[in-house]
């Protein structure tokens, strides 16, 4: 089976591995002329880490990643430094701290040399499964595959192919993010701080530096490039989190201007009513693009590549495997992704809006509903997000 993959993201890179361990041909289609992700921290969950087994990497995985993070106490805090709401330590005991770099490294070192093309964006697709671009050198592209998976991100080439793309929104608010440039202690606390429309979340890395983010809510027309100034991004994080409690300020005095990257964060308008068109899928944020509230993008995109390797792995070494199979194959992907991502985008939704509450009695009141719910109703949330197998 010939598979052409849109993009070399978390999403494009573990499909590939899935898929080339099923025995398909695949080629990886990436615009940029590097492999290279942003430069920070991305938290595995269980499901992520089941995604990742199911792609036979828990070996490599685990060695690149500690159990740090799911050891420290977490929760959320009061920007004075009050717990508001301790979780239970079982709910993230089994998170595992990856910078991006990192786990990008170790899918595309799994790939076979020649898979991934650099340089090679795609404009066109037709439901046939044609597929035309241009390559690094300028020159048309244009090849046919069996199947074609969209893993191109948040603002998705293919998607926009689709019929009913309902296209990205603006949530509301954006995010600096930072990992300091040396360890520091955390004295065995980790969580996030919510203020009001303001937010800081601390996640240690296996290497005792800090990935941290300061989220704060701004009008649309705040989030354009260059708002805020890159070279000033220490000094703004400073003005705004610099009050708050230990060690946040420190954190962000740790990280140098150039290592914070500011970014408006945007998710899907609405769910796609199908992920499939033709002989084409969508995977990763392509597909269910999400606010990052649950770190959930990252481990969905992982899901997606583990179920698509599952579903497929009888036709993946067929030489031309007949239209009905990769239907019904595709169908069943629809089936069981769409409907789980669906739930977990709204979710992370709302938190975001309780989080980013602009009132002051508002927030109170968010503060003490969260102080009231029950450990179980917690328990049973998270369970739900992470506790998750491949298809059998
Ligand atoms: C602030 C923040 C924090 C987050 N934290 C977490 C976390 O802790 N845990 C977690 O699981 N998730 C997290 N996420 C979400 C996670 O980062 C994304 O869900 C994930 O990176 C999506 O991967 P992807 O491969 O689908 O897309 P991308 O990483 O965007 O990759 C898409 C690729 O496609 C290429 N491309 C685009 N168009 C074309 C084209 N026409 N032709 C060829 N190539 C193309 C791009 O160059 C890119 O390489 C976070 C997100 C944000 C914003």
């Amino acid at each position: 089976m010939r598979v052409a993959i849109i993009g070399a993201g978390v999403a494009g890179l573990s499909t590939a591995v899935g898929l080339q361990r099923a025995g398909a041909h695949v080629t990886v289609l990436e615009r940029s002329g590097q492999l290279r992700p942003g430069g920070s921290g991305l938290s595995i969950f269980g499901n992520g880490r089941a995604a990742l087994d199911a792609l036979g990497l828990t070996r490599e995985f685990d060695a690149l990643t500690s159990e740090t993070a799911g050891l420290l106490l977490g929760g959320m805090r009061k920007p004075n430094g009050a717990w508001i709401k301790v979780f239970p330590a079982e709910t993230v005991r089994d998170v595992r701290m990856i910078h991006r770099e990192e786990l990008h490294n170790l899918l595309s070192s799994q790939l076979e040399p020649g898979v991934v093309r650099l340089g090679t964006t795609i404009s066109e697709l037709t439901v046939t499964g044609d597929l035309r671009g241009r390559t690094a050198h300028g020159a048309a592209f244009h090849e046919t595959f069996d199947l074609i998976v969209g893993a191109d991100g948040l603002r998705s080439t293919l998607r926009t192919l689709w019929p009913k793309d309902p296209g990205i929104r603006y949530a509301g608010y954006g995010a600096w993010r930072g990992v300091t440039s040396h360890p520091v202690d955390l004295h065995g606390e980790a969580g996030e701080t919510w203020g009001r429309h303001q937010r800081f979340g601390i996640v240690p890395l296996p290497d005792g530096r800090v990935y941290w983010f300061a989220v704060d809510s701004r009008p649309a027309e705040a989030t354009g490039p260059g708002v805020p100034e890159t070279h000033g991004a220490q000094r703004e994080v400073l003005e705004r989190f610099g009050s708050w409690h230990a060690p946040i300020p420190e954190l962000v005095d740790a990280t140098s201007s150039a290592a914070i990257q500011w970014l408006p964060i945007h998710e899907l308008r609405a769910p796609l009513p199908s992920v499939r068109y033709g002989r084409a899928v969508l995977v990763g944020d392509a597909a269910h693009a999400m606010t990052p509230n649950l770190g959930q993008g990252g481990n969905q995109a992982l899901e997606d590549s583990a179920t698509l390797a599952v579903l497929l792995r009888t036709l993946a070494r067929q030489d031309s495997p007949r239209s009905l199979d990769i239907d019904a194959a595709l169908a069943e992907y629809d089936r069981l992704r769409r409907p789980r991502t669906r739930r977990i985008a709204r979710r992370s939704r709302l938190i975001g809006d309780a989080a980013n509450l602009q009132g002051r009695g508002t927030s109170m009141v968010r503060d003490l509903a969260l102080q009231l719910t029950p450990t179980s109703a917690l328990r049973r949330q998270f369970s739900i997000i992470h506790d998750w197998a491949p298809p059998p």
